[in-house]
């Protein structure tokens, strides 16, 4: 068995609802891999893409990563059965030749690919990607046979016009869909209008500030960053995440030892070395702090999977474990593995993002799609992208 024919296209996508605000002009690689087993006549093919915030990656995927997968031998990919791909053999082919360090953003590139080796290789299998990935790794016992994941809505970017209104008008959405539990942007405004901005989210949530979460997008150095702590704390917040660059541990740390309540910190570093700093230095405390790796951005789940295991072999709870993203095959990574809970984006970054249609939230839970794969085929819009890269010309 054999990749036959792998598809990419940089496409734009918004962090907000309405796409006309103008939102730094973001993009992200959409990506289809088909193999040559056939299902119900037809090629299986895998749909992927490089999650959200760190800009398509076209070059390395054509230059490198594609044809390296594409000039595999026949079986190269294949697992011991020969039946079906092995995405983590894929993963070594990909990443044959590449050094240690240096991560940039290549790791968006192999992880946009791998995503789409696991949606095929789980369609191959004919399971949820869930349920394939826990058979993997012989987790099927840990888990349920249709389990429920939690999520909470994720947006609250800053809008250049009616922001207090608008900020307010989302969070209001996010309750009303079922979501318990939200996160918000904060750190380009200035304190005051930031904290207009918490206490408005606030109010639309039945658990108040005890239920929303910030992120500071990095925003914060080590002048900024305690007294942004300061306004924080007496909110009582469901967390406060990226404080400041992701490599300034001292700053985050300082900030750590001071700030009563849960911070979350890993969105933007991408590999196990780099996991490694953040537990050595970071400051974090495994009983109450967040990881956010994105299984995406940290090279695929193979990258992903090493960074899980060193940390919980020192302490960290899977609890713990909440990966940014916003889209359903972190939902399938969060099952599969036992971690907290998946960030869900239903009005940010689409169509890509967000739950299948008609996706149910019960008091900040969800279900798992059920059909083979990811499940991409169950969210129209985002299908849709997928199915016009494969009739692109
Ligand atoms: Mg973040």
């Amino acid at each position: 068995m054999r990749i036959a024919q792998i598809r990419e296209r940089s496409m734009p996508i918004s962090r907000y609802a309405d796409a006309t605000i103008a939102s730094g002009g973001l993009t992200t690689s959409v990506a289809a891999v088909t193999t040559d087993v056939v299902r119900d006549g037809k090629p299986v093919t895998g749909y992927g893409f490089g999650s959200v915030g760190r800009f398509a990656q076209s070059g390395l995927m054509r230059e490198r990563f594609i044809p390296r997968l594409l000039n595999a031998p026949d079986g190269g990919l294949a697992n011991e059965a020969g039946m079906n791909l092995d995405p983590f053999r894929a993963w070594e082919t990909m990443m044959t030749g590449e050094k240690p360090g240096g991560h940039g953003e290549r790791c968006v590139a192999v992880g946009a690919l791998d995503m789409a080796i696991w949606d095929a290789a789980a369609k191959i299998a004919g399971l949820p990607l869930y349920r394939y990935l826990a058979r993997r790794l012989g987790r099927e016992a840990t888990i349920e046979t249709r389990p429920k994941v939690r999520v909470y809505g994720a947006g609250g970017y800053v809008y250049p016009q009616d922001d207090i209104a608008r900020l307010s008008d989302e969070l209001r959405r996010f309750a009303e869909l079922g979501f318990s539990h939200a996160k918000i942007k904060i750190g380009s405004m200035g304190l005051a209008q930031d904290q207009k901005r918490i206490e408005a989210a606030a109010r639309q949530l039945p658990g108040g500030a005890a239920h929303l979460a910030v992120d500071a997008i990095n925003a914060y150095d080590a002048e900024t960053a305690p007294p942004a702590a300061s306004m924080l704390a007496p909110f009582g917040l469901w967390w406060f995440e990226d404080i400041c660059d992701p490599l300034d541990f001292e700053t985050q740390a300082g900030v750590v030892a001071n700030y009563p309540g849960p911070v979350a910190a890993g969105e933007a570093l991408f590999s196990l070395a780099e996991a490694r700093l953040l537990h050595l230095h970071g400051g974090l405390r495994c009983e109450r702090d967040i990881l956010e790796f994105d299984p995406v951005h940290c090279y695929g789940l193979p990258g992903f999977m090493p960074i899980v295991d060193y940390l919980t072999a020192r302490g960290w709870p899977r609890a713990s474990f909440w990966p940014h993203g916003g889209h359903l095959f972190c939902l399938h990574v969060v099952a599969a593995l036992g971690l907290g809970g998946a960030e869900a984006n239903p009005f940010s970054f689409q169509p890509l993002c967000g739950l299948v249609d008609g996706a149910e939230v019960t008091h900040g839970f969800t279900d798992l799609p059920q059909a083979p794969g990811i499940g991409f085929e169950l969210r129209s819009k985002a299908y849709g992208v997928f199915r016009s890269l494969m009739t692109d010309a």
